[in-house]
């Protein structure tokens, strides 16, 4: 008898690697990237099968329980992908593809059903039927190609009789099809057509194009002010790369994924037979499931999608575009930590392709590369149509005379905004109402029980809240510490800030956003077309509204309360409020009127302030650059943190010293801590950090190369959480 087969399986679990089983006498060994049932000490568990094992001499191995997929789910380039993109960030591989799969493909559950639908068509017979229902439909039917039971239910109230009856007489066929289930299909989308470029626009696009010719991997930074026509420049490519047969990657930030942007890239290629498809976190599991399969069965050229796109299983692929590339929320903060955008340039390297990151604030890293020529830079310095940049007023706020939180200056400029018809944002990087509630007699305010956090006033919904844990409590009556009066609201939300700006202005049409106004389903996208239609004099919100949105007749820009991001315990705070502050700016002025931008702060000298008024990147990167530089922070060192968290304080800080001291002495590295983490209790659990720091990366993978082997001696009760390249370090 021949030896029994076995494959390796990544197990969709926290194992730190894949382990062997054997294949069923009489079964061919599943291929790789099929998902299979296997036992695991006394239970079962999937995992996808990642190679050829060779059978261990002396240990009897398990077999394969049962095989889930038919057909594979992803091929082998893929798999490579997600084992280098796992090793890099020391994440174990089955949670990586955890991770990376669509969920319902990872649990036992069955994985959500194919959906069908019918399609009838007219057949060849000529002729009339006799009822008139009958004639209706068939007329109907024969006015289009192919016409979904869904179209039919729309126009006809019990259509199934008269269906069936043609059916028989041979007057139309029925076709099963399976349909996907594609939140952004039900949208009415006008064809649209490239626009003549600018010329630097047109320099950047045949860069682009030689690169895509060429395919080869090329990085490129797309240095964009805003408005400076790079969606057109990405449309562009794209149309070169669908030519000559290959696929688009593009990745944005979450909150940019709106309907509006999927719009656009649809007007422009489906017309052409270009199918586009969506990913991203707001989807269904059932809706994401559909979208992977049509892009494995090869029936998607663009898929467009937030993060976690950057797994898409896409084998023909010709392009990857990041944009607003910058974005922090790229970063995944937790679990499997990559950042998407690092991702696609690991992607497009092992694919051989093109990556466009783009930005009118690129990150300093990728600024950084461009300057040490391993990116090569395209510019667009000017918004098109020679529309000027808005001018911008930092509004010191030591001498201004303040009424609800807002200088007389920027009270004035939205009296007058609202006199000419046109629009406001207001950017307030706060939800809620007030960030506490205060006791006047004795000072004390309500804490989250099980973070070491402030709890959230929201007074529209009468709770104090969490942003953390979503912890939630009902104030009391009176002051819980001294029995005192009721406790007030001290500071300013978005919630807070709409209330106030009722009360100034009563006629003007206020709406907020942000995350406790956009968590249903669709609100957002109501908010983007009241805004479109001028239904909304002015929009309040967080840094949502910062981000990538094109609405021409918002003519004043005003920030809040510009220092609580400049105020951020980080070495990044500056370069944040820089981006958010020139992002938020970018939104005014874009169309045929002028935009005019007051920013409030305590700071105003600041250099990210000033350099953000001025609309000068260069200016802040020369400021910026030598202070990472004398640091050693990234972009001129790199990062690891080392977060150790538990249930008990003491054995939390006994465990990281213990860390500390083991990891210390490794050469080239340098060890900042053990130090409380910025939210040293998050969740219940006490969090120190170690924070491991190199001037190169290889004396650092020496270090981390032994991380399977930190937690010995240490309690099984601690965590060790490992973040490569952290990017918020709360
Ligand atoms: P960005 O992404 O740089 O902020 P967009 O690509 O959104 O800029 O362009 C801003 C607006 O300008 C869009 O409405 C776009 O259709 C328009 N646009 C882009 N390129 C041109 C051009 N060459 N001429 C005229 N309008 C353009
Ligand atoms: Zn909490």
């Amino acid at each position: 008898m021949p030896p029994q087969q076995c494959v390796e399986v990544a197990l969709l679990a926290p194992l730190p690697a894949p382990l062997s089983y054997l294949v069923p006498p009489g079964e061919v060994p599943p291929p790789p990237g099929t998902r299979v049932k296997v036992p695991l000490g006394r239970r079962s568990a999937v995992g996808v099968v990642i190679g050829c094992g060779v059978p261990p001499e002396g240990v009897r191995l398990k077999q394969i329980q049962q095989r889930l997929d038919s057909t594979p789910l992803f091929d082998m380039a893929w798999l490579e992908f997600i084992r280098r993109a796992a090793a890099y960030y020391l994440f174990p591989l089955g949670l990586a593809l955890k991770t990376a799969l669509p969920a319902g493909l990872a649990s036992l559950e069955k994985a959500p059903g194919v959906k069908h639908t019918a399609i009838y068509s007219a057949s060849a017979r000529d002729g009339q039927p006799g009822g008139v229902v009958q004639r209706r439909l068939l007329e109907f039917i024969r006015s289009r190609q192919g016409v979904a039971m869904a179209a039919i239910r729309q126009r006809f109230a019990s259509p199934y009789a008269a269906l069936r009856r043609l059916e028989e007489l041979g007057f139309i066929t029925r076709q099963q099809c399976e349909i996907s289930r594609d939140p952004f299909s039900g949208q009415q989308i006008q064809a649209d057509t490239a626009v003549t470029l600018n010329h630097h626009q047109a320099a950047a696009l045949r860069e682009l194009c030689r690169a895509v010719d060429a395919a080869a991997f090329a990085p490129f930074l797309l240095h964009g002010v805003t408005g400076s026509g790079k969606t057109e420049v990405y449309l562009q490519t794209i149309a070169a790369t669908l030519e000559q047969g290959r696929q688009a990657l593009v990745l944005v930030p979450e909150i940019a994924l709106t309907p509006q942007l999927v719009g656009r890239f649809r007007a422009r290629f489906e017309q052409r037979g270009a199918r586009v498809g969506v990913l991203h976190s707001g989807m269904s599991a059932a809706e994401r499931y559909d979208m992977w399969r049509a892009i494995t069965r090869d029936e998607v050229d663009i898929v467009i999608g937030a993060r976690s796109a950057v797994f898409a299983p896409l084998t023909r692929l010709g392009i990857i575009v990041v944009d607003e590339e910058h974005d922090d929320s790229y970063k995944q903060g937790d679990g499997f930590r990559y950042n998407g955008r690092d991702l696609a340039l690991m992607r497009a390297q092992m694919a051989a392709v093109p990556v466009v990151l783009g930005s009118a604030t690129p990150s300093l890293a990728s600024f950084q590369r461009a300057a040490d020529g391993a990116v090569q830079a395209l510019l667009l310095p000017q918004r098109v149509s020679e529309r000027p940049l808005p001018q911008v007023t930092l509004v010191d706020m030591k001498a201004a005379a303040v009424e609800h939180g807002l200088a007389q200056e920027l009270r004035d400029a939205i009296a007058a905004t609202l006199q000419r018809d046109e629009q406001c944002l207001l950017l307030l990087n706060r939800r809620g109402f007030s960030p506490y509630l205060l006791c006047g007699d004795c000072g004390a305010s309500y804490r989250c029980p099980n973070c070491a956090i402030t709890l959230t006033w929201h007074k529209s919904s009468g709770v104090l809240r969490c942003h953390y844990c979503d912890y939630q409590q009902c104030p009391d009556d009176t002051c819980p510490r001294c029995g005192g009066s009721a406790m007030e609201p001290e500071g300013m939300g978005t919630e807070g800030l709409a209330a106030a700006l009722a009360q100034l202005y009563p006629q003007a049409r206020i709406a907020r956003m942000d995350r406790d106004t956009t968590s249903g389903k669709g609100s957002q996208q109501q908010l983007f077309e009241r805004m479109s239609a001028g239904a909304i004099d002015i929009l309040v919100g967080t840094q949502m509204i910062a981000k990538g949105h094109d609405f021409a007749n918002v003519t004043l820009v005003g920030v809040v309360d510009a220092d609580t991001t400049l105020n951020f315990p980080d070495f990044r705070s500056a370069e944040r409020s820089f981006s958010l502050l020139t992002q938020v700016a970018g939104r005014c002025g874009r169309g045929d009127k002028a935009g005019q931008v007051f920013i409030q702060t305590y700071a105003a000298d600041h250099p990210a302030l000033q350099c953000a008024a001025s609309h000068d990147y260069a200016a802040f990167a020369a400021q910026e650059l030598p202070l990472r530089q004398l640091l050693g922070y990234p972009p001129c060192g790199h990062l690891v943190n080392v977060i150790i968290s538990g249930l008990e304080q003491s054995q939390v800080e006994q465990a990281a010293r213990q860390l500390a001291q083991q990891l210390g002495g490794a050469a080239e590295v340098e060890i900042l801590g053990p130090a409380p983490c910025p939210l040293a209790r998050l969740r219940n659990r006490h969090r120190m950090q170690i924070l491991l720091k190199a001037a190169t990366r290889p004396p650092l993978r020496r270090l981390l190369n032994g991380h399977h082997g930190w937690k010995q001696g240490l309690p099984p009760t601690v965590r060790i959480d490992i973040d490569v390249d952290p990017v918020d370090m709360m």
